[in-house]
């Protein structure tokens, strides 16, 4: 699981530039399961097979994560950048990034004032995005142009997967990669001759940029029940407007309510169940602060009831990330448990 978590997050995917990430997906995917096509917005689209008949899950998880877009090159050869997804304005000076150009990734920064100017500077002033730029360490503009940089290229942040604690670790993209990750192990190490009905898993794009790509995949798909796997934000750390309701550590998401989807009471109350039952670490989510691809599940082809398992994380959206590893792998047993407990789509009836 780590290995594949740390593969994962070392492939750039901003918005719309999420082709290395799909293209490793399919490669170690397609000989293992029935199905495996990627459709024209890049979702990859498999389906594996149970040994019964039973209902449709489909299964989300972007490949997306949070990135910026070269927008414009200045003639002494710093990078003015567009965002692509939410970004706090206030997190984005003295970051390491890698701008991917066509000759290959090129670390650079984004640019802050020195300490030493801060006492001609309007200390107060959040700096708007528009206003920062990118240093790739380029002379001037030809220089960057001879880098192979352009734009429209993706950039994502610099940081790698670091082991931290007893259990856990920082990088960036864990918003979503480790939702990838957890269906990923889940097609993977399910025994489908025990499975009644088909996982169809969608690793979708664009989700960051408001659930595109899930809201295409879900249109050619007619799945009796639906997941998510996301991260979610916690909720425990020492800032006044935390109410610690969700922690590290503390065990698989299981959503009730977000600002994208009011889950299934049917499907949140079985997942809450076969957690007990198989006793799996769970916390229940009811936070607006987010939405996920199941905000796009619910509302296709007639009405999906839907739920999301959620990978609880801090400091969502940055470039340090933190997860729990023990999360994590509890997130990949309860979707395993999905699996194994669905029998016919009358589990998941409204009434
Ligand atoms: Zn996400």
């Amino acid at each position: 699981m780590e290995k594949l978590i740390q593969e994962l997050i070392s492939l750039p995917g901003a918005c719309g530039q999420e082709h290395a990430v799909i293209r490793y997906l399919y490669e170690r995917l397609k000989d293992q399961v029935d199905d495996c096509h990627i459709n024209g917005l890049g979702d990859l689209i498999v389906t594996r097979k149970g040994a019964f008949d039973g209902p449709v899950l489909a299964v989300s998880a972007h490949t997306d994560e949070v990135g910026f877009i070269v927008k414009k090159i200045e003639k002494n050869g710093l990078i003015r950048f567009e965002k692509l997804g939410g970004h706090d304005d206030r997190i984005l000076l003295s970051q390491k990034v890698i701008v991917h150009g066509a000759k290959g990734p090129c670390p650079g920064v984004i640019g802050t004032i020195s300490a030493h100017m801060q006492r001609f500077d309007n200390t107060s002033l959040i700096r708007n995005y528009r206003e920062m730029y990118i240093d790739i360490g380029a002379e001037d503009a030809d220089e960057v142009r001879e880098m192979g940089v352009s734009a429209g290229d993706q950039i994502t942040w610099d940081t790698v997967f670091t082991r931290c604690g007893r259990n856990r670790a920082y990088g960036h993209a864990f918003d979503d990669r480790c939702g990838c990750a957890v269906l990923v192990k889940a097609i993977e190490n399910t025994d489908f001759s025990k499975v009644h009905g088909t996982l169809t898993a969608i690793f979708s794009t664009q989700e960051e940029v408001g659930l595109r790509g899930a809201e295409a995949a879900a249109a050619s798909i007619k799945a009796d029940v639906a997941l998510a796997v996301d991260t979610t934000a916690v909720s425990d750390t020492p800032e006044a407007m935390m109410d610690n309701t969700l922690a590290l550590g503390a065990g698989a998401g299981i959503k009730i309510m977000d600002f994208s989807l009011l889950a299934s009471r049917a499907v949140w109350t079985f997942m809450r169940d076969i957690a007990e039952e198989n006793g799996i670490p769970y916390q229940l989510e009811i936070f607006t602060g987010i939405g996920t691809d199941a905000g796009a599940l619910h509302q296709a082809a007639g009405g999906v009831p839907s739920g999301v398992i959620s990978v609880p994380s801090r400091y969502a959206h940055s470039s340090i990330e933190m997860i729990d590893m023990r999360d994590f792998e509890n997130c990949e047993k309860l979707l395993e448990a999905f699996l194994y407990g669905m029998k016919d789509k009358s589990q998941f009836a409204f009434i």
